[in-house]
């Protein structure tokens, strides 16, 4: 029996969304960004699909690398937060895992190691993001001590990140840059800099290696540009169906708190999705919704399993009829919005309630 509620995933869209990440950046490594379960997608089944396209994968944590290994994933997979602590340093000579690192303490245990195999590293700058990495002022120093280890694979590569590079011209952007290439231009290693909106918008940051994330899937990280405009198609397609279709009289309300009141009586739609799967607790009332394809809004509050929508413009909506949430014909960034919220947290939101479905 299939879930009421399911996410179509278009193979062939991620395929399409890689061909554009390569256009914009043909002579890159990539690194596919699948952290967070690939975004909602599925992390696994999205390194399945991208083992054979791409360079290598990156997540965030060590249990997610884990995970992706003795699922019998053997692409080379890069670990973005590194390793906390000598146990879990163990794992990636076990697994074959690169690390990012990051600070002092991920040093020292790495030093200290004893490992017969040496450590694939990505050397992290914190160029002005203040997030992970180590600071101009001490990075000359952390350079030599790994160039100098014999528990380092030679050369280390170098990374950072950017802090607003979903910003036209920005002026943070291009001072990160100029920090990490200051300290950066001798290093024989490999560089990477580039997310998405890098890559998108910001030539000077597509180095060696790129990091695609949200591209990948299709999804704009830019509030004024959507991923129509830039060539993507998204990968995710959230749906449901109807399970009750009725008239409600005039000066009823609809759903918790009654926020919504039926001005005269209205066709309501009650569709099988709430957010116990991820759909936004806080979509506004005018959030647009496909029943058939075509476009209705939400009304009332969102519940845990159920939505609430307007039929009145579609009088021969009926019991059973498929409701599309976001994907195809209705991205995913326009719900953001009418959520106040952006693409990335709705997609990480998805539950595992949603069967996912490929297609
Ligand atoms: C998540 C992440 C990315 C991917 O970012 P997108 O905006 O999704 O492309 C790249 N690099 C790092 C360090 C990240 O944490």
């Amino acid at each position: 029996m299939m879930s009421a509620a399911y996410a179509l995933i278009d193979q062939a869209a991620l395929q399409h969304n890689l061909v554009i990440v390569r256009r914009h950046a043909p002579d890159a490594n990539i690194m596919a960004v699948i952290k967070a379960n690939a975004y909602g997608h599925g992390m696994l089944r999205m390194a399945r699909i991208l083992a054979v396209a791409v360079d290598s994968l990156a997540v965030a944590r060590t249990d997610e690398a884990i995970a992706l290994r003795e699922q019998g994933v053997t692409t080379p997979i890069t670990v973005l937060q590194g390793f906390m602590g000598r146990d879990e340093l163990m794992c990636y000579a076990k697994y074959q895992l690169t690390a990012v690192v990051h600070q002092h303490e991920q040093i020292r245990q790495l030093l200290a190691g004893s490992s017969p195999e040496k450590i694939a590293v990505w050397l992290k700058m914190d160029s002005g993001m203040s997030r992970l990495g180590f600071l101009p002022t001490e990075w000359n120093a952390v350079c030599t001590l790994l160039q100098n280890s014999t528990q380092v694979q030679q050369p280390f590569g170098v990374m950072t990140h950017l802090a607003s590079a979903d910003e036209v011209d920005c002026h943070q952007s291009r001072q990160q840059l100029q920090r990490f290439d200051t300290l950066t231009c001798q290093h024989i290693g490999a560089k990477s800099i580039a997310n998405s909106a890098a890559i998108l918008a910001c030539p000077a940051a597509v180095t060696d290696w790129i990091r695609p994330g949200l591209m990948l899937y299709g999804v704009s990280p830019f509030p004024d540009k959507s991923a129509a405009d830039l060539g993507l198609k998204p990968v995710m397609t959230l749906k449901s169906r109807l399970i009750s279709v009725k008239t409600v009289p005039q000066g009823e309300t609809v759903g918790y708190g009654g926020s919504w009141r039926c001005q005269q009586a209205t066709r309501v739609g009650i569709v099988s999705i709430g957010y116990g799967d991820g759909y936004p607790r806080y979509a506004r009332n005018g959030t647009p919704v496909l029943i058939n394809g075509k476009v209705v809004p939400l009304i009332g509050r969102v519940s845990m399993d159920m939505l609430a929508v307007d039929l009145s413009t579609l009088p021969e909506a009926k019991i059973g009829d498929t409701a599309t949430l976001w994907g195809e014909g209705l991205p995913v960034e326009t719900i953001a919005q009418y959520a106040e919220t952006i693409p990335y947290t709705v997609l990480c939101g998805i539950t595992p309630r949603v069967e996912i479905i490929e297609r």
